[in-house]
């Protein structure tokens, strides 16, 4: 079996990882990766922030365990059973596509030319501008008002205390949360001296962000307005939604596509709809999962469905705060959570931990595991299985 796995991030790696460690040298595994290094990307606000970034070459991370990897764009998936890398064809019988997502610099007019993100380029450049306006107390100002936007703003404010940073966010602050870790989340946004706006953006300029009514000005501006799957994957011609995330059945298989496998942020799961987030904690279960299963497929076993019970999330408030806020198995968020040092030092372990397992996964240690609900398949998911089978 000739497997072919697009994208060296969280769910690609782990994918090719726990395929290579099951079947062998049994099955040929190549893994298609744009850069050579693995990006932590769950770091990259404390890069903005000015942390030294580490750097991890994939080639050592898949050492001795019979991956090839190949270092470049794809520029184009056919379906039908071609991967196209620049100049080069690329035949695949099974497709894993792990390529991730990116912030959506096209969801307002003028982020593309104005404003950073939090990607790894972007990250750095803004970690060399901030300091200089910090030292004359500038203004930054982060629009997002998401996880990831409530990160980058606390670390950047908390690097940097000389910045005045506003977060603005078009809906209520925190909405994930309880309303005990909200009211955490504002004393410490508040003890960083990050200052709320409610607003919805109309567009970016040179220096200032329209806002319909009014104007906010800024020195610097992070854009962390949602997250997009590569347009490479839309014009594949598989089946996606709005973000570009490709629709996958409960085995992660793309919709009327059985030897194609979609997992990451770049996956999004019709059945049950919507239950499982994008996020780096989803994204390693599905590329653990999808390397089992086609470990399984090789050996003409079948596999289980996907089962991923979201217990919640970690949030950063810097280097010495955070909210750990677990979920009911209804999955509303449950009143009590952890915070302060101790919710910074949990997240700081998950990040760890994070990194551990796709080390761990290359020296045979299998220790990616994850909750799951227990759920059975509606019946009618079963008859087309059934059928399908
Ligand atoms: C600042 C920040 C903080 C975050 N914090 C958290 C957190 O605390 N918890 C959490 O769960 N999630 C967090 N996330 C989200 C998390 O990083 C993503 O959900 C995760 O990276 C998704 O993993 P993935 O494997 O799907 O994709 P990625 O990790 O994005 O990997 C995709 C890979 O595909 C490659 N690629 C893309 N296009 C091509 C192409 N055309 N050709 C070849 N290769 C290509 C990329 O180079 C990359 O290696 C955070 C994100 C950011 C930006």
């Amino acid at each position: 079996m000739r497997v072919v796995i697009l994208g060296g991030g969280y769910s690609g790696l782990i994918c090719a990882l726990r395929l290579a460690r099951r079947t062998r040298g049994q099955v040929a595994v190549t893994l298609v990766s744009a850069s050579p290094w693995f990006v932590d990307r769950i770091r990259l606000h404390e890069r903005a922030a000015g942390s030294e970034p580490v750097k991890r070459e994939l080639a050592e991370m898949v050492a001795g365990t019979g991956i090839t990897l190949k270092i470049g764009r794809v520029t184009r998936i056919e379906p039908r059973g071609e991967i196209i890398l620049g100049d080069e064809r690329l035949p695949f019988e099974q497709l894993v596509v792990a390529l991730g997502s990116q912030v959506d610099v096209n969801a307002v007019p003028g982020v593309r030319e104005h404003a950073f993100t939090l990607e790894a380029a972007s990250a750095g450049a803004l970690a060399e501008r901030l300091p200089a306006i910090a030292a004359r107390n500038g203004r930054l100002v982060v629009i997002g008002g998401g996880l990831t936007g409530i990160e980058g703003a606390s670390e950047l404010a908390e690097a940097h205390p000389g910045l005045q940073v506003t977060l603005l966010s078009s809906g209520d602050l925190g909405g994930d949360l309880s309303e005990t870790g909200r009211a955490h989340l504002r004393r410490g946004l508040g003890r960083l001296g990050v200052t709320l706006e409610q607003a919805q953006v109309q567009r970016l300029q040179a220096g200032s962000v329209e806002l319909g009514d009014r104007s906010l000005s800024f020195d610097a501006c992070v854009w962390a307005g949602g997250f997009v799957v590569p347009e490479i994957v839309r014009q594949s011609g598989l089946p996606v939604n709005a973000r570009g995330q490709v629709l996958v059945d409960p085995y992660l298989r793309a919709l009327g596509h059985e030897n194609i496998h979609v997992v990451g942020d770049a996956a999004f799961v019709v059945e049950p709809p919507s239950l499982i987030p994008m996020g780096c904690k989803t994204a390693v279960p599905m590329g653990t999962y999808v390397g089992e299963s086609l470990a399984q497929l090789s050996r003409g076993q079948g596999s289980e469905p996907f089962d991923y019970l979201n217990l919640g999330f970690c949030l950063s408030l810097g280097r010495r705060d955070g909210i750990i806020q677990f979920y009911g198995k209804d999955g509303s968020p449950l009143r009590w959570v952890f915070s302060g040092r101790l919710g910074a030092w949990i997240k700081e372990a998950v990040c760890r931990g994070v990194v551990g397992t796709l080390a761990a996964e290359r020296l045979g240690l299998c220790i990616s595991a994850w909750r799951k609900t227990g759920r059975k398949l509606s019946p009618e998911v079963a008859q087309q299985r059934r059928l399908a089978a």
